[in-house]
């Protein structure tokens, strides 16, 4: 049997995933490993780089969105243009299937 401590806090750093007991927590409840010797730069601060790769992804996410949503508008005009006539028919059919609705059930 492993003996725990009581005092001592194990968490799984939400950045690179390895157990630590010293680590910061964030108001939307991340939790990162940090070792740092005071009055010495950090040896270990995911916190930060947890924020600056996140930076950069937004980035490239957002730019990912204004790519995609320029095909996906390019792709729409050719199906409102070919499927018109598909679309006219299923209204048809739409209304001649709630008509048939509303006589089977009168209320
Ligand atoms: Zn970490």
């Amino acid at each position: 049997m492993r003996k725990k401590s009581q005092l001592q806090v194990e968490v799984t750093c939400d950045y690179c995933g390895s157990k630590t007991e010293t680590f910061v927590a964030t108001p939307d409840h991340l939790r990162f490993c940090r070792i740092q010797t005071p009055g010495k730069e950090p040896e270990k601060d995911c916190m930060t780089d947890y924020y600056r790769r996140k930076n950069n992804v937004q980035k490239k996410e957002i730019e990912g969105i204004f790519s995609q949503e320029k095909n996906s508008l390019q792709k729409k005009e050719e199906v409102k243009l070919t499927d018109r006539t598909t679309a006219l028919k299923k209204l048809e059919e739409l209304k001649k299937f709630l008509n048939t609705k509303k006589t089977n059930h009168p209320s």
